[in-house]
């Protein structure tokens, strides 16, 4: 039964039946993702495959007054492609072409639906001397979606989040206007974001609420002929993070990481693992590192090796230093870690479906609290410590994750989740650490620690480029 016929039938008038669809198993595909927030079925499902599809449907949303929820992969992991309460959900994963790609201006210019995966295979192919920066997602996610969330990726220590890398977008508002940001709104070179007014902002962590992104012009980076990672193991939480700032000061890596022991564990073939024995490490560090030259490259590993040295003589216990290489060796499982973008498959097929995970950027100062008090309340809570850490931007913030996986079908553990997600996500915006990605759930806990200006203009703002509140309702709603 069609539910919501005139919809249906103008969207089908305008786009033709094809790339419309009221399939019930569609529509509850795209009511849901793999964590434990609720969602609704929309009423329409459209494909588009041009900037054109998108005014269509625009013009048809404002003037049905019906929601647009625009969806890539749906691993966003806060709830924020599925529908609050229903409307069109707009699927780009067809609309997927690279544009340009300047060699000598360091950028490419992409459509929503082109994956991390697209961009790899591209530049592998056709540009080899150049790279992109990848993150930990599925191949098949959405480099735009990433960007417009302000990821983390495996350059975000030297680079920045993924919204710093953004150089502007084409944006189709509410209102059926079509607006470019950064050089691209002057020139047809879209090299920069500066030193225009930095109107890209508007679609950066807005989560879809204040327009919908048709292209976006992204940065690239050399690719430097000289590559290793590198994995340090440490058993105690102060020490490594210690280390790991201090190696981020000393500015000699691409991306540094910490992972607790389950991942570590989980990475050598264990099932999320719930037992370490205390002789084994507690954080497995990564260290990427590049360079343009051979002298530079064994430099750097010498220095580390040095600061290493330091470490052990003031009684802080590390191993030395091992190349990814050896452990391909034990476990070809950590091929995916060499080369990214690669599925960590034991995180989604672990059987239960569901995965969730409270993730933030906050301040390096509180990165050991933090750490301590989230892997805490997992083991309390009967969870395995899963966490994730990597400094960015420099050192001037940090990431700071904590993940789970649950079994989607039972209703008892769901709930489980969702208390320990509340628990975890107090904890930590308690020491100032700010969930990315934001679920409605986490907006609703913010709010009223926001300063009031700042909400009245985030209201603000998106009543003004979206008067209607036709843009994915519900998501970043501080009302
Ligand atoms: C195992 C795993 C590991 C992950 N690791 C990382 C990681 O290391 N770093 C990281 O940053 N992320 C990570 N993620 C999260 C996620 O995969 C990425 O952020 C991914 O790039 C999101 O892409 P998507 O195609 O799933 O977007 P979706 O989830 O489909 O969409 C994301 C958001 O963008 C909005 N949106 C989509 N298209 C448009 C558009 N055209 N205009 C405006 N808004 C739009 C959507 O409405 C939604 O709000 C991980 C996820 C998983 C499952």
């Amino acid at each position: 039964m069609i539910k919501n016929v005139p919809l249906y039938d103008s969207l089908v008038q305008e786009l033709g039946d094809v790339k419309v669809s009221i399939r019930e198993d569609n529509l509850k595909d795209y009511s849901e993702d793999m964590t434990e927030i609720k969602g609704h079925p929309p009423d329409v499902v459209v494909s588009a495959s041009c900037k054109e599809d998108v005014l269509r449907v625009v013009q048809i949303a404002r003037e049905t007054n019906t929601p647009i929820i625009p969806v890539i992969a749906k691993t966003n992991m806060g709830g924020l492609s599925i529908p609050s309460q229903g409307g069109i959900v707009l699927d780009f994963k067809s609309m997927n072409r690279i544009l340009e790609v300047n060699k000598e201006d360091l950028y490419m210019v992409i459509e929503p639906g082109v994956t991390f995966g697209d961009v790899k295979e591209y530049l592998d192919s056709y540009h080899p001397s150049l790279r992109f920066a990848y993150p930990l997602s599925p191949p098949y996610t959405s480099v735009l979606a990433n960007c417009l969330l302000d990821g983390l990726n495996n350059l975000s220590l030297r680079y920045g989040p993924m919204g710093d890398w953004m150089n502007g977008v084409e944006a189709v508002l509410a209102n059926g206007d079509v607006i470019k940001t950064g050089s691209g709104a002057f020139s047809p070179n879209w090299c920069s974001n500066s030193p225009l007014p930095d109107l890209s902002g508007l679609f950066l962590n807005f989560h879809g609420t204040t327009g919908i992104v048709t292209k976006l012009s992204i940065r690239l980076s050399p690719k430097l002929k000289y590559r290793k990672k590198l994995f340090v193991l440490g058993y105690d939480v102060d020490d490594t993070y210690s280390l790991i700032k201090r190696l981020t000061r000393d500015n000699l890596f691409d991306d540094i990481g910490g992972l607790s022991w389950p991942l570590g564990k989980m990475l050598f073939g264990v099932k999320y693992p719930v037992y370490k024995d205390p002789e084994e490490p507690l954080i497995l560090v990564f260290l990427d590192l590049s360079s343009s030259y051979e002298k530079e490259m064994s430099l750097k590993i010498d220095i580390l090796n040095d600061v290493l040295k330091e470490y052990r003589k003031k009684g802080a216990h590390f191993e030395d230093p091992f190349d990814i290489d050896v452990l391909m060796k034990i476990n070809p499982e950590f091929s995916k870690f060499a080369d990214l973008p690669a599925t960590l498959d034991f995180l989604l097929d672990h059987g239960g479906g569901g995965v969730t995970w409270v993730g933030t950027y906050g301040p390096m100062s509180q990165w050991e609290k933090g750490i301590k008090i989230g892997m805490n309340i997992l083991e309390e809570m009967g969870f395995p410590p899963v966490m994730v850490s990597r400094p960015m931007s420099g050192g001037h913030f940090c990431v700071l994750r904590f993940i789970v996986l649950f079994n989607k079908q039972d209703p008892q553990e769901v709930e489980r989740v969702r208390e320990l997600n509340l628990k975890l996500c107090n904890a930590v915006l308690d020491l100032g650490f700010i969930p990315y990605k934001t679920p409605p759930w986490v907006i609703d806990l913010m709010k009223d620690r926001l300063d009031p200006g700042f909400r009245k203009w985030v209201k603000e703002i998106q009543s003004l480029l979206d008067p209607y509140g036709i843009m994915n309702p519900g998501k970043w709603d501080v009302s």
